[in-house]
């Protein structure tokens, strides 16, 4: 279930390969069958061969030691203690992901200087089994063997990690190697590093701990660490459960904490409030306020969330709230409320689900509504953040030809995806998050009508909870076990007695325009879209200036510039014989009337060419949610039930 894509396509990979082996001699098929070995180690398949441990192998006992002994290098050491060691070769793997991003990074890349030892530490050999496999020949080994490697770490995020003279901020996946047919084994993790350094994680309350316990990898690898003398740790208390808040800031006298601290207790109020008790004793925050990342970042563990926010504590403390809205409600949805794919996970390539539309689109919008139900935002805020949310998809072409599932599914492609090569991403995707945001209002607001207040969308996230999370384990990892996507669908029918196949087939498997008009009409709301009142006639197409004019860098399908013949990569020279390398091209457009033709020039591969573009009306790009003038007693109902009071 967990790699049912990729098994699909292995099996008939191996259907050819039998026919032909089949019809050879013993020798020639042993040949075929190394060359078909190599041609899956070339693949990157070996995690499908027959692992150097068998699954169910005897526990070993591990022991891990972090250390951070020279920061400024950027270089973390890990040794890898194995006790009780019987086979024949260990496979030490460091995961291509992270949970939580579903991108192919290669952390394995980072690694160096791999070696192995033996219980008398005599030298072990080994040989690289694919880009992340380190197969150890632990037939001389007595039993025990020591792994060591160092590891690049300069990256503050929530995939990668960052050693520098400030901090160690770990993610375990981009760190720790697993050892093959060991990840349900308990783990012991030691940390060593500067005296006055204090260890921040998930697996203690304590900073002064320097070593831990985790019950497994995935344990290991969920609860990432922060070791700095630089930041500071608040507690407070909600419903019997300890909330620490970690903060790194790297502002000069930037150590205003307390309008993040009031916000959190708000949120986790409210969120604890609405959702059933975790099961976990304390839950940390992490967060960092870094001017010089280029992207700032949230990521959500099993009782620790990392929030890296753009700037400072003084200006960032509304977004780092708003983030952590977001990652709060993924401690119940996704980190324990899971689909089928996700946990255990298989950390050597992709895996896939189709529902990572309601574990991120579902979390969005709670994270929104949680802000409103926590005072941190009015209802216009919330209207507003709902408005624009319509406005992002609305304006993506790719809505037409994707699916939130397929969306969902394909998110290996463009989660934070490196690109190598040219796409039409621009044209062709959309975010699950976006989409899966809109479609959880339409659902709630849907169930609300439905059951005439009775029920909303949280009762179906908690009935799931308690049904799948609740269950008994269905793995080693963790409680409960997944969902599968029918499974979502059921849950609406079973808590509102009502069928929403045709929804889900509509919108969430299809592609057929979102009905927010007659969705937020049950609760006495109307979407407006309008033009700004000094908007430019519509070239239909996204630019970017450069020196000498303007360059296309993505045209909408069916809009004026691909009707005139324009195409991304053009450079824009001029309009009307007016350079563009002085003039803005939507300055320039307001001197045109909508529907006029306009001559251009354009530099494609060098040359120039002229191009009449007939413009388009202005872009309608401000939308607003807003009370239907006359509302009847059941749409100011439900409006009220969703919203609050004013
Ligand atoms: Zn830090
Ligand atoms: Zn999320």
């Amino acid at each position: 279930m967990v790699f049912g894509f990729v098994m699909m396509g292995d099996k008939s990979r191996k259907g050819i390969h039998k026919i032909a082996v089949l019809s050879l001699g013993m020798a020639a098929r042993q040949r075929v069958l190394r060359s078909l070995f190599l041609l899956c180690v070339a693949l990157g398949l070996a995690g499908q061969l027959p692992a150097a441990q068998a699954p169910g192998a005897p526990p070993l006992e591990l022991e891990y030691t972090l250390r951070v002994s020279r920061p400024t290098t950027h270089l973390a050491e890990v040794e890898i203690l194995a006790r009780k060691v019987e086979a024949a070769n260990l496979d030490f793997v460091l995961p291509a992901w992270a949970p939580g991003r579903y991108a192919i990074y290669d952390f394995a890349k980072n690694v160096q200087e791999f070696s192995a030892q033996g219980a008398n530490r005599q030298s072990l050999s080994w040989i690289k089994l694919d880009k992340q496999t380190w197969r150890v020949d632990v037939r001389e080994a007595g039993g025990t063997v020591r792994a060591n490697y160092r590891v690049f770490a300069n990256d503050l995020s929530g995939s990668f990690s960052q050693v520098d003279s400030t901090h160690a901020n770990l993610n375990g996946p981009s760190i720790f190697m697993y050892v093959e047919g060991h990840k349900p084994d308990p783990i012991t993790l030691t940390i060593q590093a500067p005296d006055q350094w204090k260890v921040i994680s998930g697996f203690s309350m304590s900073t002064m701990d320097r070593s831990f316990h985790a019950p497994d990898y995935d344990v290991l690898v969920d609860t990432p660490l922060e070791i700095s003398s630089e930041c500071t740790l608040d507690q407070f208390e909600e419903q019997g459960k300890t909330i620490l808040v970690a903060l790194h800031t790297y502002g000069e006298g930037d150590n205003d904490r307390s309008p993040l601290l009031e916000g959190l207790k708000k949120l986790v109020h409210a969120e604890m409030a609405a959702m059933p008790l975790p099961d976990l004793q304390h839950y940390l925050f992490v967060f960092h306020f870094a001017p010089d990342v280029s992207l700032g970042d949230g990521m959500e563990h099993l009782n620790s969330t990392q929030i890296i926010i753009r700037g400072n504590v003084r200006e960032g403390s509304q977004e780092a709230l708003e983030s952590a809205a977001h990652e709060f409600f993924h401690l119940w949805n996704v980190k324990r409320l899971r689909p089928a794919a996700l946990g255990p996970f298989g950390y050597t390539q992709e895996n896939y689900t189709r529902s990572l539309w309601f574990a991120e689109g579902v979390t969005t919008y709670y994270g929104y509504l949680f802000l409103l139900r926590a005072g941190l935002w009015t209802r216009e805020q919330f209207l507003s953040h709902l408005a624009n949310e319509v406005y992002d998809l609305e304006r993506e072409p790719g809505r037409e030809v994707m699916s939130a599932e397929s969306s969902s599914f394909h998110a290996w492609f463009f989660d934070r995806s490196p690109q190598m090569q040219e796409t039409n991403f621009a044209n062709a995707t959309i975010s699950y998050y976006n989409k899966g945001a809109l479609l959880a209002m339409l659902l709630d607001l849907e169930i609300r009508a439905r059951t005439h207040g009775r029920k909303s969308l949280l009762d179906v996230v908690q009935a799931m909870y308690h049904k799948f999370y609740e269950a008994p384990a269905a793995s080693y990892y963790g409680a409960g076990r997944g969902y599968d996507e029918e499974d979502i669908m059921q849950a609406m029918r079973a808590v509102t007695g009502s069928d929403f196949t045709s929804f889900f087939d509509r919108y969430v498997r299809g592609t057929d325009a979102l009905p927010y008009e007659e969705t937020l009409k049950l609760a006495g709301l109307e979407v407006r879209a309008s033009a700004p009142p000094d908007a430019a006639p519509s070239l239909g197409a996204a630019v970017q200036p450069e020196n000498q004019g303007a360059r296309i860098f993505a045209v909408l399908p069916g809009g004026p510039a691909d009707r005139a013949g324009l195409s991304r990569d053009d450079l824009l020279l001029d309009v009307d014989d007016q350079s563009l390398a002085t003039e803005d091209l939507s300055t320039r457009l307001r001197a045109y009337p909508v529907g006029a033709n306009v001559p251009m020039t354009v530099q494609r591969h060098g040359r120039r060419e002229r191009v009449t573009v007939t413009l388009g009306p202005p872009i309608r790009s401000q939308y607003s949610i807003v009370r239907m003038s006359s509302p009847t007693p059941e749409q100011e109902a439900v409006q009220k039930d969703w919203l609050g009071m004013p």
